[in-house]
């Protein structure tokens, strides 16, 4: 099991080690006031839809009402102390973003980070997942070289991409983060 946090600050970041930390985005570092639960009630007690239709109607809603929505970041105090930990490392220790995301969102989603707060949103890497893989361990194992660090961290809000994670990287440390 991964270990549970509802902030950054207990974020483990050992000193004197060369690490990575991979973060997820939504409902991780950026949150907005709704979740999707709050578009299934809707749905259920107005439509007639069968359960299997209503459901991705309800996400359908969601995603309509995130490209409209003000997002919010996690904890940003605790987001900045992390990173301040991981520079102060200062021996090529980084962050970067590893998100569900489409690539066609790069400059929306830097600019939705830098409104939330993150400081030079657009330094940072990305790596967005959607468009060429199932899953983000296996966008890991094709895209980023985990033996070039003492420490891989990965940190998301999702339980199924955590485990799977660790079943093709067994040493890599997971977060759940649980707002
Ligand atoms: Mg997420």
């Amino acid at each position: 099991m991964s270990k549970i946090i509802n902030n950054f600050y207990n974020v483990e970041i050992p000193e004197d080690k060369k690490i990575l930390v991979l973060c997820d985005i939504d409902d991780t570092v950026l949150k907005y006031d709704k979740t999707l639960n709050d578009f299934l009630p809707f749905i259920e007690k107005f439509s007639v839809y069968k359960a299997y239709i209503e459901r991705p109607m309800a996400y359908a809603l969601y995603k309509e009402y995130k490209d409209n929505a003000i997002p919010m970041h996690t904890d940003i105090d605790g987001f900045n102390d992390m990173i301040r930990k991981i520079n102060k490392n200062n021996n090529g220790s980084k962050l970067e973003f590893l998100t569900a995301r489409s690539k066609k969102f790069d400059m929306n989603t830097k600019k939705q980070l830098a409104d939330i707060g993150i400081y030079r949103s657009e330094d940072y890497t990305y790596h967005y997942t959607y468009d060429n893989f199932k899953n983000k361990a296996s966008y890991i194992e094709n895209n980023i070289d985990v033996l070039d660090y003492d420490v891989v961290i990965f940190i998301d809000d999702r339980e199924d991409e955590l485990s799977l994670c660790r079943e093709y990287f067994p040493e890599i440390i997971t977060y759940q983060f649980k707002i």
